[in-house]
């Protein structure tokens, strides 16, 4: 079965029932399990055994689910986490503690962002960013001894620069630590950042996975193939005695396949709780299973409404990697061979009030701070999430007063340009 193609995998795999058992993935809607005698569960605390005992670690809804993202990626463990923001806190604070230092690419979400620079530096845990363009040299000397891991998005959202993951993976393993990626806006159908040098991805399982705007949640799947003891001085988290576990060594007990989803479960898990929730599980398994069949058509979307706006001669300038005029367009066609996603973002003639009057304009298009969902949206930083900053701090953080950000859906392309055609009029 291992060879199974990636739709196959986004139908099926992760949960396999057995003679009469349910179907579809079963929501297991249960805070606790039951045991016959404390010396099973004892098992379970140990970490000797594996089982459920308490949702806020792990539920069987959730693990079935996380297996099939796992599948999808071709990692060897995954996990669910209640958001995409969880989900990089988690893969971070996992290597990462007070005096560490993280590198990462500067053109990152928002969220991401203020985490790493503003949440994390609280916690005592430094970092430098470096940009997606950066040459070698500069990438390498953004590196200290107590850097721990670097960070990156395949896309990034909003800018939509592609990141180099080759060169951000030489880099990673050059200084022994690992790259994590940050996989939202290609989703495996588009992008398999492993395959390129990855050692960790994340996602926003809110955005194209889930696809319809249902359930905010987020996803870790490790590759299995940092080797954590040949650079055990950098992780003593994995390379020492766990005292909460009874001297347990995760590196050692589970091997480079399971130890950081492992440790991340039974620590993180279990201290900082952002468990997603096996209803929610469930809707984005829904998702899932079409999402190999959806990506091709928000890509199309994308690519028809990018070239419709290129030539129109209201707007500016368009970014979209997959136009032969942008920047990104060499490197998306080596990581994004299919496409990369359905976000387009564009800058209006006019500025702030040429921005709000178009939006004001769209009938199908509607105003709202979410991406990719099955139903095209858009959003004018400047007059919504970065309302608080003027046109020349806008300028400055490469954010124009007119800039629109627009993630096509899943509606016919003529009705979206037909759309987009009588706002810009
Ligand atoms: C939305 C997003 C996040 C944050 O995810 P939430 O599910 O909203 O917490 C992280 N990274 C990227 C690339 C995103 O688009």
């Amino acid at each position: 079965m291992k060879d199974q193609k990636l739709g196959t995998k986004c139908v099926q795999a992760g949960y396999t029932p057995g003679n009469g058992e349910p179907r579809q993935v079963p929501i297991i809607q249960s805070t606790t399990f039951k045991y016959d005698t404390s010396e099973d569960m004892g098992k379970l605390f140990d970490l000797e055994a594996s089982g459920y005992f308490y949702t806020r670690l792990q539920n069987p809804t959730n693990d079935h689910v996380a297996a099939k993202i796992a599948a999808l990626e071709g990692g060897t463990a995954g996990m669910l986490t209640s958001s995409g923001q969880a989900a990089n806190f988690f893969a971070l604070f996992n290597i990462c503690e007070a005096g560490s230092h993280i590198v990462a690419s500067s053109s990152i979400y928002g969220g991401t962002f203020n985490l790493i620079s503003v949440t994390m530096a609280k916690m005592g845990i430094e970092s430098t960013f470096v940009s997606p363009d950066c040459t070698e040299e500069e990438l390498n000397a953004a590196f200290k001894d107590n850097t721990r891991a670097v960070f990156g998005e395949t896309i990034a959202n909003p800018a939509l620069t592609v990141l180099d993951i080759e060169k951000f993976a030489k880099a990673a393993h050059t200084h022994g630590v690992p790259l994590i990626v940050d996989n939202t806006f290609p989703t495996p159908v588009n992008c398999r950042p492993i395959e390129w040098g990855a050692d960790i991805v994340t996602h926003s399982t809110t955005k194209y996975m889930d696809g319809h705007g249902v359930a905010v949640g987020g996803a870790i799947v490790d590759s299995g193939k940092f080797d954590w003891m040949a650079h055990a001085d950098k992780f003593p988290g994995l390379c020492t005695p766990d005292e909460s576990y009874h001297g347990i060594v995760y590196a050692e007990k589970f091997g480079n396949a399971g130890a950081f989803i492992t440790k991340a479960t039974s620590q993180l898990m279990r201290d900082l709780g952002c468990i997603q929730s096996p209803q929610h599980a469930f809707y984005l398994n829904l998702g899932l299973e079409s999402l190999h069949v959806r990506m091709p058509k928000h890509v199309e979307n994308g690519q028809a409404v990018a070239e419709f706006l290129e030539n129109h001669p209201a707007v500016e300038a368009v970014h979209y990697p997959g136009l032969k005029s942008d920047p990104y367009y060499e490197r998306a066609q080596k990581y994004l061979g299919n496409g990369g996603c359905g976000v387009v973002s564009f800058e209006i003639k006019g500025g702030r009030k040429a921005a709000e009057a178009f939006m004001k304009k769209l009938k199908l298009a509607a105003i709202e701070t979410h991406v990719a969902d099955a139903r095209t949206c858009c959003l004018n930083p400047a007059t919504s999430t970065h309302r608080q900053m003027t046109d020349e701090q806008l300028a400055a953080a490469g954010i124009p007063a007119g800039l629109v950000r627009i993630s096509c859906g899943l509606e016919d392309k003529e009705d979206l340009i037909a759309d987009l055609a009588q706002a810009l009029e």
